[in-house]
């Protein structure tokens, strides 16, 4: 059976699986090998998933939702349609979709995937990661982390050995890591990132800088106007590194505007952004104890590494051009189609060994008496950086005369103060009476691979153990509301397979109707009418020639390359 590897994107997804001639891409049921992680619901409540999804952000933007990667691990809920979807939710549903394309073209079902995460998910988003698996009907058997990916399958690719930096920025996260390839050992030095650094920054950036200009505000707009102009902003920043000035013409519901938008306003706009992308990787150079000199070659990985203002910055700090000829788009989804035949132990990889690093420092909180006021104190128990597996215990004791309970707080971070870093839970332990100082405790941390953390404490005297139990865990359900996921997945309604290309290609008709007037919308409408009288008579054959058709029809129709 085929365990599929799945890049599950915060704008796009993509599966793979391993071939004797290495790992390969599944192309969706569009035929597309990358798959938009956006969902909605139609008018019938049914689930509409990827291209035909993203064509309706702008006309159903209430029914229609991208991004949720980025509330994975909170407990933010999004309505469509009046119903409630948590951010694993609406990633299972794109996971399903992916898990029917890899069935369908694979001839098996598939049941077991490995699923890439930012290096940088905590370990909420993580559980979140997992979970958003379980929802799609898929056993999560390996989170890996997305730079690791990359480097694996550019490792592969190449057949190089040497220390590499993996740039991966995609719509919304940016990650580090330094890998180093030596005698089929491929070890992970430091991983670092920004959770909130990515493509949809840079739009968000450019919309407000050009609001801000013409001193309109957000919120007068509605929504249409903003989600079309977000569009204009998104196809302006992929053409900006090519085009010097371009021309845009701007609606604000009264009269239209043209402005036109220079490579000078873009870089003005996006250099605090640039900017703030080179604290993780100054943070990933010095825990992996390395001068730019030493890297041998850097990779590029997501879309939003094609900003030639971020390749010059790069290219600045590094003194050399970062290396171009893999594809930022597929390679972290071939990637973990390499782990997931690593984990099968397929022959052909034999000889190759894979070890990664905890991103983060995970510790607890202690009482610091010299000054009480600042609250608890982070103490660091598995440092960031550590090769995982990694399993550490640390002797704590008692703070208080006589004190019968101990909570133990497990936080994730790198400040001082525990309310500055991430709270994972909390063990509530009980101690025998004795002076403060007299009981101690084990508190052992066990990272997996995996990424995701158990906490066991031992009360010395007793012997006596407490386990893991990390409660509070936004994001984490427990076993009874997972049930009532399920069933609310169970209970939605989805199109067959065949019919989501029409779809897809119905819903960028209606787009570029809404979007064009004059001879231009007549032409649109033409096609999109005589397509519903074929679609009517349901004939295969007929329908098949037709989507051809209308597909090329549309795309000389359609200007914008935001898709
Ligand atoms: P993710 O991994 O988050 O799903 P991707 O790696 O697919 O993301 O990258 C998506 C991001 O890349 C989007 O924000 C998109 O705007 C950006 N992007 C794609 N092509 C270009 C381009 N030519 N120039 C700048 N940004 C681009
Ligand atoms: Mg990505």
């Amino acid at each position: 059976m085929t365990v599929i590897g799945i890049d599950l994107g915060t704008t796009n997804s993509a599966c793979g699986y391993w071939t004797e001639d290495g790992p390969k891409l599944i192309p969706n049921r569009l035929g597309e090998l990358l798959t938009p992680s956006v969902v909605g619901l139609d008018e019938a409540g049914a689930v509409i998933v990827g291209k035909a999804a993203k064509e309706r952000l702008i006309d159903h933007s209430g029914s229609t939702v991208a991004a949720f990667k980025r509330l994975m691990g909170s407990d933010h809920k999004i309505m469509l349609n009046k119903k409630l979807f948590s951010a694993p939710e609406l990633s299972a549903l794109v996971l399903r979709s992916l898990k029917e394309d890899a069935e369908a073209f694979l001839g098996e079902p598939v049941t077991e995937a490995v699923i890439s995460v930012p290096a940088y998910f905590d370990d909420n988003q993580r559980h979140a990661t997992k979970l958003a698996g379980e929802l799609a009907g898929l056993k999560v058997d390996r989170l890996i982390n997305e730079p690791t990916a990359a480097a694996i399958a550019y490792g592969l690719h190449q057949k190089q050995e040497g220390t590499f930096l993996i740039l991966d920025m995609g719509g919304g996260t940016f990650d580090v890591s330094i890998l180093e390839f030596f005698d089929g050992v491929m070890e992970v030095h430091a991983s670092a990132g920004d959770n909130f650094l990515g493509g949809e920054d840079f739009v968000e950036a450019m919309v407000d800088a050009l609001l801000n200009e013409l001193q309109i505000e957000k919120s007068s707009l509605d929504v249409r106007l903003l989600q079309t102009l977000y569009m204009q902003m998104e196809s302006a920043k992929r053409r900006v590194s090519q085009m010097d000035t371009q021309e845009i013409l701007l609606d604000f519901g009264g009269e239209k505007i043209r402005w036109s938008l220079t490579r000078d306003w873009f870089s003005r706009v996006a250099t605090p952004l640039i900017l703030r992308s080179k604290r993780p990787i100054e943070r990933a150079m010095s825990d992996a104890n390395l001068s730019p000199a030493q890297i041998d070659d850097i990779v590029l990985v997501g879309g939003s590494t094609r900003l030639a203002l971020f390749r010059s910055t790069v290219g600045r700090i590094f003194g050399r051009l970062p290396s171009t000829h893999i594809d930022p788009d597929t390679v972290v989804a071939l990637g973990a189609a390499v782990q997931a035949a690593l984990l099968s132990k397929n022959s052909a990889l034999d000889d190759m060994v894979l070890t990664d690093v905890c991103p983060y420092t995970l510790g607890t909180g202690v009482v610091n008496e010299d000054s009480p006021q600042q609250g608890l104190y982070f103490l660091p128990i598995i440092e960031r950086n550590s090769t995982v597996p990694v399993s550490v215990v640390r002797r704590l004791a008692t703070a208080a005369d006589n004190q019968t309970e101990l909570q133990l707080e497990i936080y994730q971070g790198e400040n001082r103060l525990v309310k500055k870093n991430i709270f994972l839970g909390q063990l509530n332990i009980k101690i025998p009476k004795a002076p403060r100082g007299k009981e101690e405790i084990d508190v052992r941390y066990t990272y997996d691979m995996n990424g995701l953390l158990e906490v066991d404490v031992t009360v010395v005297s007793q012997n006596k153990t407490y386990s893991k139990l990390i409660q509070r865990n936004p994001g984490v359900m427990s076993e009874k509301e997972k049930e009532a996921s399920l069933k609310k997945m169970a209970a939605l309604k989805f199109h067959p397979r065949e019919s989501e290309v029409n779809r897809a290609l119905i819903a960028k008709g209606e787009r570029l109707y809404e979007a064009s007037l004059g001879d231009k919308r007549e032409k649109i409408a033409a096609i999109l009418s005589q397509f519903d009288a074929i679609l009517d008579r349901q004939n295969v054959n007929e329908i098949k020639k037709a989507q051809l058709q209308v597909k090329e029809l549309l795309e000389s129709l359609d200007s914008e390359d935001w898709l």
